[in-house]
């Protein structure tokens, strides 16, 4: 939502790693989200471990889901997040779903509905993945995303199987 004198908006992104030590590549991506001018950290999702979506024939995943409050309009944190996956050697090989060093999603940002070319938010995963839904729900328990699902409701319809959270 945004607010009325200060023009920042509280937004919440998807985090998710499974080469080169996962853990650290999320704390490393956190600490850059966090140097980014605009942005403010709110909340940190403990690590959760997660089965592969996609090909089976790749390493598990460490998942978290960080609120902020921005400034930045939603393409410009985009624009961010994705020269943070680039800084942490994020290569697209055109596999989709395929193994990477940081995986950086733009999950919610306030109340907003877009559908560009190159941005959804909602972000279109968001109700089928537990790996979204649970650490999400630990930041960010009453949310109730933009068309009016609770985060509740939705985590009841997406069973939190081949997932682990990680003792913090
Ligand atoms: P998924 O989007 O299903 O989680 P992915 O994260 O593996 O898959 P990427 O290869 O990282 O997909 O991104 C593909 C494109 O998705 C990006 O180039 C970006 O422009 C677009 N995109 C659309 N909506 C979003 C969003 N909400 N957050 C991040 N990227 C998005
Ligand atoms: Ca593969
Ligand atoms: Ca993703
Ligand atoms: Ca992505």
């Amino acid at each position: 939502m945004t607010h009325p004198t200060t023009g920042t908006v509280t937004a919440y992104i998807g985090l998710g790693s499974n080469l080169a030590s996962p853990a650290e590549q999320l704390i490393t991506a956190r600490n850059r989200i966090n140097a980014t001018p605009g942005i403010t950290e709110l909340a940190f999702s403990s690590l959760y471990h997660s089965a592969p979506m996609g090909p089976q024939d790749q390493p598990d995943y460490v998942n978290a889901v960080m609120g902020i409050l921005t400034t930045l309009s939603p393409l410009d944190l985009l624009r961010s997040l994705q020269n943070i996956e680039h800084l942490q050697g994020r290569v697209r090989d055109g596999e989709r779903w395929g193994a990477r060093t940081l995986d950086l999603d733009l999950l919610i940002y306030g109340n907003e509905q877009l559908d560009l070319p190159e941005l959804t938010i909602p972000h279109a995963g968001i109700c089928q993945r537990a790996f979204v839904l649970l650490p999400l729900a630990e930041i960010a328990p009453d949310l109730v995303i933009p068309d009016n699902r609770a985060i509740a409701d939705l985590l009841k319809n997406c069973p939190p199987t081949d997932i682990e959270r990680l003792t913090a």
